[in-house]
């Protein structure tokens, strides 16, 4: 039954949110609604095209915030608990000082997802440069970088959702 059918993605939004989803789900809706939204495919295929994407976003609305020594996709991210991509900043001892080394990494599926999920990516990532948390201060960056955000990261965990259905689910194919 698709009323049984878990949100891992959207467990934080509101039970008729989610219900809403499920009816989509059931009558077969949910690639028609990504494909009629987000119809286009990224170019951003390489790590280095990725890197430049990035830094462009960055000098755009965060040219004071700390520096980025790496940005790439990574296909060992864990979707489901990093869906969001990963943010780290490794310490490491480089001569005699230890020196952070912030990396932003964005999960590989992207690589092939629509421009708008890039964009929410890494505006998402950049926003940590100045918040480490999910906090209020975290998704005001992230509406001032991105207005719709809030939207678009609905969407963009509608589409983790629609990736995982069972074949039966996915006759309309985004891809
Ligand atoms: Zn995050």
């Amino acid at each position: 039954m698709a009323g049984m059918t878990p949100l891992k993605y959207l467990q934080a939004y509101p039970a008729q949110v989610q219900n809403q989803v499920r009816d989509m789900i059931a009558q077969e809706r949910l690639g028609e609604y990504l494909t009629r939204r987000y119809p286009q495919r990224h170019e951003v295929q390489s790590d280095k095209a990725l890197y430049a994407y990035t830094m462009e976003l960055k000098q755009q609305h965060l040219k004071n915030a700390p520096g980025i020594d790496k940005v790439l996709y990574d296909s060992k991210l864990d979707v489901l608990r990093n869906a969001l991509g990963l943010h780290t900043a490794i310490s490491r001892v480089q001569g005699s000082r230890l020196k952070a080394k912030k990396e932003i990494r964005v999960a590989s599926l992207f690589k092939t997802a629509a421009p708008e999920f890039l964009q929410m990516i890494v505006v998402h990532e950049l926003a940590h440069l100045k918040e480490i948390e999910h906090n209020k201060a975290f998704y005001q960056l992230c509406q001032y970088m991105l207005p719709e955000y809030g939207q678009r990261e609905f969407d963009l965990r509608v589409y983790l959702t629609w990736r995982e259905l069972p074949s039966t689910h996915r006759t309309d194919n985004p891809e």
